[in-house]
């Protein structure tokens, strides 16, 4: 279970000459095989749809990919529905899961067609004022206290802004069914990268139950069930990854279990998977370009926390990979670090590795999802290209990087930058 980067030290030489560093790296081949399988896994239930997160990675040639494959998108703004919208996605392949919705996200989602997925019952009237009621409506469940699978703690929903409590849930469709929807959904989201075969079987059946029970106590048709995000991927090598085959497995004895007994057999079940989808098939490649000894040994390298925010926002693990050194010892202790004015830009604290020179390539681990994307331009760095690796070897470049003049645009309208 070592990780393997996808592309090679001789890859990256000849990249470089066209696309320098740093930049992120998607693996298409990898991308459509996972795909294949979660529908594979899920292949048991007629209408299975899978709605890529497009937060995760929003680039509109990634979403081609997931268009291509037959899946739809999951958008929680105003941007998201757009890059979908130009990307062809439309009516029921759009899901909007937002919370603290704007009035124009719901105007534009509507008209859209999208699938509305409310987080609390006071979005009803917001919905209705803004946009309209559709005929269709998913409401988001949030059922408090602590998550727990076996004696593990797994997330604190008791905690978590999203989502209506039970009793919440069923007035809201109460009063959605007066007011003439006809179609309903229910979505949960209780714990993120969960690297458990169980966690999607265990929501599962928290919400088959909770449709059995909203379905006898309002008689409302509950068409869809939502399983949202949260499948997560190892970081850590040596960690064994979920086996999507074992989860679809897992939730479709749910299914069977709760669902059909009660007459709910016809119930189509949605993902809207963002990092099981494309963390592992990304990777930020990044040059090292400074040495410093003090009272640590320090690689500096031409990324920064702006191109991969999540070591330095959550402490996150992610390996890396000296190109071309990958069967020397990891013999050296460094602290891999970006050039930002925070001493919490690094990507990799006291990691053993091979001997690096200024020169080197390090290619950064499963950087595919909510990677590039939570990127942001502290300190005036610039973000990165985005590549893909396509299914026949070649190299294309699916976002160029940005340049002095995208920082400087939102200046535009005086004269400071004019000349410049
Ligand atoms: C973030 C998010 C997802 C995707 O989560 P992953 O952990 O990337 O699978 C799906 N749905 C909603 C509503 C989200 O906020």
């Amino acid at each position: 279970m070592n990780k393997i980067p996808f592309i090679t030290k001789e890859q990256v030489e000849e990249i470089v000459k066209t696309y320098p560093t740093p930049f992120h790296i998607y693996d298409e081949k990898a991308i459509r095989a996972n795909i294949r399988a979660l529908k594979a896994a899920f292949a048991w239930n007629k209408g299975f749809h899978e709605y890529f997160a497009v937060k995760a990675t929003p680039n509109p040639f990634i979403l081609k990919i997931f268009q291509e494959e037959g899946c739809g998108t999951d958008c929680s703004s105003l941007t998201e529905l757009m890059m979908s919208e130009a990307c062809g996605f439309k009516g029921s392949d759009i899901m909007f899961s937002s919370n603290v919705t704007p009035a124009c996200e719901y105007k534009k989602a509507r008209e859209l067609g999208a699938y509305i997925n409310l987080d609390d019952i006071t979005h009803i009237d917001f919905l209705e004022q803004a946009a309209g009621i559709p005929d269709t409506v998913f409401c988001r469940y949030n059922p408090g206290g602590v998550f727990k699978m076996g004696t593990d703690i797994m997330d604190n929903p008791g905690d978590a802004k999203y989502g209506m409590t039970k009793e919440q849930l069923v007035e809201a469709i109460t009063r959605l069914k007066a007011k003439g929807v006809q179609k309903f959904g229910i979505h949960s989201f209780l714990a993120s990268n969960t690297v458990t075969n169980e966690y999607y079987p265990e929501l599962a059946g928290i919400l088959f139950r909770l449709a059995v029970e909203v379905k006898e106590r309002t008689n409302a048709d509950i068409s869809f069930i939502n399983l949202s995000g949260g499948v997560g991927i190892p970081y850590e090598p040596g960690k064994e990854p979920n086996d999507i085959a074992v989860i679809g497995e897992g939730v479709r004895k749910k299914f069977e279990e709760i669902l059909v007994p009660a007459g709910l057999g016809d119930v189509r079940v949605f993902t809207e998977l963002g990092r099981f989808m494309c963390g592992p098939y990304g990777g930020l490649v990044t040059k090292a370009i400074h040495e410093k000894h003090i009272y640590k040994e320090y690689i500096g390298v031409d990324a920064c926390a702006v191109n991969l925010m999540r070591p330095a926002m959550y402490g996150a693990y992610h390996h890396i990979t000296v190109l071309g050194k990958e069967n020397e010892p990891c013999n050296h202790k460094y602290d891999i670090t970006g050039s930002l004015c925070e001493n919490n830009d690094k990507f990799a604290i006291d990691r053993m590795l091979p001997e690096i020179q200024p020169g080197d390539y390090l290619f950064i681990h499963d950087t595919g999802a909510h990677g590039f994307a939570m990127g942001y331009n502290y300190n005036g760095k610039l973000k990165s290209a985005e590549l893909l690796l396509k299914e026949d070897g070649s190299i294309q470049m699916i976002r160029r990087a940005e340049t002095p003049e995208d920082y400087f645009a939102t200046f535009d309208f005086c004269e400071i930058f004019k000349n410049h």
